[in-house]
């Protein structure tokens, strides 16, 4: 379980909401089973229930846990507004895998429209949907989802990664682009070379309709590579989960 900073005190904690629901209704723990909790950033701890209420679980802390699940490249996936609910898939497949954060944004061809008003609901349920596929594959950190961002604001944060990856599958074509592998390559070996060791990526894929070719030299201009991801044409919500396993398959966090 992930609980808030403010609830893990020392070797106090204290479970509220769904989580302590989800103990008592629907694990049916008893005071004395234990669980095990992170504060989301550093510490996790295997932790024993002393008290049930129906609102609220405390614990003390029994043990400090060292097991690091986080991969050390810090991937974000920068993906364009999927029609329906494949943005849960997305976010709960990518978050198994080890995406460090996700941005939904706004492009050309994307079918449903963000609109921030009425779709708060949407970015809560992104939201439960990480926290619960974190805390299923034990990671020790709960991936950030920002607000969804127009195609001009994705622009500008490019630059703030060390390697920004454009997803195209006409990436080769034309003498533009290259193979997802040989980019990686050449970044591992510069970053290799200047010490990088917890890079910062950012993968960026397309909505059902692709990317125009205008966005494409726009993300090239602003200084993202565009990568192909192989000869065959994937969905929408699958570009992200293949690019992301790749990623963390050539960092070498698959062993
Ligand atoms: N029409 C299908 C659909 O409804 O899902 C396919 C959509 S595909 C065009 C969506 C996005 O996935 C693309 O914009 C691109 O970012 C990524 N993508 C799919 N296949 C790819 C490939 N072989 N190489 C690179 N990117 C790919």
């Amino acid at each position: 379980y992930f609980v808030e900073r403010h609830q893990f005190q020392g070797n106090e904690l204290l479970i509220t909401g769904d989580d302590a629901h989800h103990i008592v209704r629907v694990m049916r723990m008893s005071e004395g089973d234990e669980v095990i909790a992170t504060d989301g950033h550093s510490r996790s701890v295997r932790a024993r229930i002393v008290e049930l209420g129906s609102k609220e679980v405390r614990l003390v802390a029994v043990e400090e846990l060292d097991q690091q699940s986080e991969a050390s490249w810090q991937v974000t996936i920068a993906q364009a507004l999927p029609k329906g609910d494949k943005m849960e898939l997305i976010v709960q497949k990518c978050t198994e895998i080890g995406a460090a954060a996700f941005i939904p944004f706004e492009s050309e061809r994307v079918i449903v429209q963000y609109d921030r008003k009425k779709e708060a609901k949407r970015l809560e349920r992104w939201h439960k949907i990480a926290k619960e596929a974190a805390e299923q594959s034990h990671r020790n950190a709960l991936p950030a989802i920002h607000e969804p961002l127009s195609w001009k604001q994705l622009l500008v944060q490019l630059s703030s990664y060390n390697l920004a990856l454009f997803c195209y599958e006409r990436a080769g074509d034309q003498g533009h682009g290259a193979g997802l592998k040989d980019v990686l390559t050449e970044y591992k070996r510069k970053w290799a070379e200047d010490g990088t060791d917890k890079p910062k990526l950012l993968l960026i894929a397309g909505p059902e309709g692709g990317f125009s070719e205008r966005e494409a030299q726009q993300a090239e201009e602003a200084g993202a590579r565009l990568v192909g991801l192989g000869k065959r044409i994937l969905r929408a919500e699958t570009a992200g989960m293949v690019g992301l396993s790749c990623i963390l398959y050539e960092s070498g966090e698959m062993g």
